[in-house]
Order: C-alpha cells, then sequence, then structure tokens
C-alpha cells in the first residue's frame, strides 16, 4: 500500500478474501494505521446525556468527559427533549411497556399507532398513512413495495442510501439525473417512455443543505405522467407555512403522489412514515417488507411523538425560532467568508476543501474548545469538498450561537487561512 491516507472506505468495497468473514487484508492495514485511526476517532463518539446543544460527550481523543455544544445531533426543534414530550412517552411507557412485541399486521398494531398515522396523514393532508420503525426502513420498504423488476426508478444523484437500496432490493432499474438538474431527468423520463418509472428526489438534501427544484420537476414530471416520491426527512415541521414541509413550501402538496417523512429529526424519536392516497397505502401494506415483517414502533416512543406532532403544530414558534437561529449563524459565517455551499435550510456545510488533515484537525481543535461538529469526509461528500455540517437548532441561545462562532473564527477561519 502507497500512501495510506490517499485510501479510503471507497477502496475496500470489493473483497477477494474467499472467507467473506475476513475483510481484505489491505483494510486492515489500513484501519490499524494510526493516522486512520485518529481520522475514526471522530466517529461513534458517545454522548452522555440527552442531544441537547449543551450536552456532554466521553471524547474519543482523550478520553475524557467534556461538556460540549452539540450542533451535530439532528433535534432541529428540541422536541427530542421536550418536557411534554417526556412525559407522554413517560406515560406511554407506564400504560404499555417497552416494546410492541409484534409486526403491524399480526399483534404490534396499538390504538396509539392507528391515531398518530390519522394524525400524520391529516396534518400532510393526504388519505392515509404507514408507520415504519425507522426513517430508513421505511423508504427501502415504500420503494420496495412499489416498484418491481423491469420499472424505472430516477432519482436525484444527491439522493440518500435508503431510497437508493429500495431500489436495490426491487431489482429495479435505477438512473440518477444530475443534482437538481430538469433537462438531465428530461433526457431520463424519455429514454423511459414506455417503462413503469417513479420520481425521487428529497425536500432538503442532506449534505448540502439545498432544496429540491420542485416547481421545475412537477412541471417536466406532469409532461411524462411521472410519479413524484418526495423524501422530507430534514424538512418536516420545518418547511412551509404549516410546518407540511418543502411540498407545502412550493405549494406544490397535491403534484407530489406520496411523501415520506422520518420521526428521528425535528419530530426527535424514531421512526419513519409515508402519506399518500388510501389505496397506495391499502397496497403497500401487502407488499412493504419493513411493514410486514418486522415489529411495530415502540409504543411509548409512539405516544410522545404524538406529543411532538401536538407541540409542533399547535403554533409557529418553534420554526420560527430555528429560522432565527438560522439566519443569525449564516450571517455570521458568511461574514467570515466561509464557504457554505447552496444551503437554503437549517442545515449549513462549512466547506474546508480537499485536506481530510485540516477537516481532522479542525474537528480536534474546536472539540478541545467545547464545539462538537461532525467532520463529513470523502466518499460521503466528494473528496475536493470535505466539511462540517452543522444542524442548527431552535434550542440555540444567544450565548451559544456566539460561543460557536467564536470557536470557529479561532479555529476554522484562522485554520484556513495559515
Ligand atoms: N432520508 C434522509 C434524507 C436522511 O437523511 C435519513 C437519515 N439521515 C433517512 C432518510 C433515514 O432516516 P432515519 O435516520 O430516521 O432512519
Amino acid at each position: 500500500m502507497h500512501d495510506i491516507l490517499n485510501y479510503s472506505l471507497a477502496d475496500f468495497f470489493f473483497n477477494d478474501n474467499k472467507n467473506v468473514l475476513k475483510p481484505p487484508s489491505d483494510f486492515t492495514e489500513w484501519m490499524s494505521d494510526p493516522r486512520v485511526q485518529h481520522g475514526y476517532s471522530f466517529f461513534e463518539q458517545q454522548l452522555l446525556a440527552a442531544p441537547k446543544v449543551s450536552t456532554e460527550i466521553l471524547s474519543n481523543l482523550d478520553n475524557k468527559k467534556r461538556s460540549i455544544i452539540n450542533l451535530t445531533s439532528y433535534n432541529y426543534l428540541g422536541l427530542s427533549t421536550h418536557p411534554e414530550v417526556i412525559q407522554a412517552a413517560k406515560e406511554g411507557l407506564d400504560q404499555y411497556g417497552l416494546g410492541a412485541s409484534g409486526a403491524p399486521l399480526l399483534s404490534g398494531t396499538f390504538d396509539l399507532h392507528v391515531k398518530f398515522a390519522r394524525m400524520l396523514a391529516d396534518f400532510k393532508q393526504k388519505e392515509d398513512c404507514i408507520l415504519y420503525s425507522s426513517g430508513f426502513g421505511g423508504n427501502v420498504g415504500a420503494i420496495q413495495g412499489l416498484m418491481r423488476k423491469g420499472d424505472v426508478l430516477i432519482l436525484d444523484e444527491k439522493c440518500h442510501k435508503s431510497l437508493i437500496d429500495g431500489g436495490t432490493l426491487a431489482q429495479t432499474k435505477m438512473l440518477f439525473f444530475d443534482h437538481n438538474d430538469v433537462n438531465s431527468l428530461a433526457l431520463m423520463l424519455e429514454k423511459s417512455k414506455d417503462k413503469r418509472v417513479m420520481v425521487v428526489v428529497e425536500g432538503v438534501y442532506s449534505m448540502d443543505g439545498d432544496l429540491v427544484d420542485l416547481p421545475n420537476i412537477v412541471k417536466v414530471c406532469q409532461e411524462y405522467d411521472a410519479p413524484i416520491y418526495i423524501d422530507e426527512a430534514h424538512s418536516t415541521l420545518m418547511f412551509g407555512e404549516n410546518g407540511r414541509g418543502v411540498a407545502e413550501h412550493f405549494d406544490l402538496e397535491e403534484e407530489v403522489g406520496i411523501s415520506f417523512g422520518t420521526l428521528s429529526k425535528s419530530f426527535g424519536g424514531v421512526g419513519g412514515f409515508i402519506c399518500s392516497n388510501a389505496d397506495t397505502i391499502r397496497y403497500l401494506k401487502g407488499y412493504s417488507s419493513p411493514w410486514n415483517f418486522s415489529c411495530a414502533p415502540s409504543p411509548p416512543v409512539v405516544a410522545g411523538l404524538i406529543k411532538a406532532l401536538e407541540v409542533a403544530t399547535r403554533d409557529s414558534s418553534l420554526r420560527d425560532r430555528l429560522w432565527s437561529n438560522t439566519a443569525y449563524l449564516k450571517k455570521h459565517l458568511l461574514d467570515m467568508k466561509l464557504d457554505l455551499g447552496k444551503t437554503e435550510s437549517q442545515v449549513i456545510p462549512i466547506i474546508i476543501g480537499p485536506s481530510g488533515e485540516k477537516l481532522m484537525g479542525f474537528a480536534e481543535q474546536m472539540q478541545k474548545r467545547g464545539l462538537f461538529l461532525q467532520p463529513v469526509d470523502f466518499p460521503a461528500v466528494p473528496a475536493h469538498a470535505r466539511r462540517f455540517r452543522m444542524s442548527v437548532s431552535s434550542q440555540l441561545t444567544q450565548e451559544e450561537m456566539d460561543r460557536t462562532l467564536n470557536i470557529i473564527e479561532d479555529v476554522v477561519v484562522k485554520g484556513l487561512r495559515s
């Protein structure tokens, strides 16, 4: 192996070892290099308290407990730790116990699941809703449940792995159009004219924080009569006048046939859901394996989620604060001349460039100063655009935002100049 730092996980996918339990020999060599281990020490760090903005981690850097400002969790609206949500989950735990103890079709459906699915369908203004135990499972399950071998799934090239894995499981042909590029999409729709197709986009793209160009994508899809599937993982409860997501933001909800949301981000719990017309949901329930063959969501979590939906939708205060915090941070980061890509949301990338050493060096210094910002490295993002990804929270105080900006200025801005 030449320079170990030129390698990444992208290089070890194929394994020539006959024994599948043995990774490629150079993978083990790569992983045990101290420089690679140092890079990995930024991942799987243990949170010792709730995923609030001010919390505590057990740092992998020196095995010490550290109080930090956490801008890495997806607890965008603070609902994971909202007192009313916690109280509702506690009551759910007392009444229903910990687990559902069964798949939804057989013994896992509780009154809580029915109530919550109805609430979500009404909230999203769709006829019906199906709940999954994980967001990832929801995307995989919905695509696998609807698409068949010989069908064509046309995805934005920046779509999440769960959407791609759904296509793989369904054995569909997958085509990827250039990010948000309607001409590239039109070309693929033209090529697939005589096939059953579905077009997949995200409301907010999770590595860049930019929005789907839904108005133009809808136009092209209508020309080809192609249904649209939107993943609103990073936009539900935040975008649109009523928080229904990016489709509401563009006033194009009816044009989107199927809408996915996760319950692990702004909702503060865990799970996923699909809202669509009643026939589609009925059909999905017949064929969607992660729904049919997996335990239903944990009842106390659902009890908490019902309250989370109530709290987030009874007024706009949480999302108003999210957007004013986002605007404040963005303005000051731009004043520092940092490259924030094309973000239009609460997901703010701070693009460092091609140097993995700089990225990890900044991550270490920031953590030692008390700021937990997760580095995102190749292959999750292009090698020339390694970055930090800041997840803004409505719970950030002025003092926490100013402290964050000071640390970024001292570490990243000065470090990029040197
Ligand atoms: N879709 C997108 C766009 C995501 O970013 C994620 C999670 N990062 C998921 C789906 C999967 O959701 P979950 O983590 O709730 O399983």
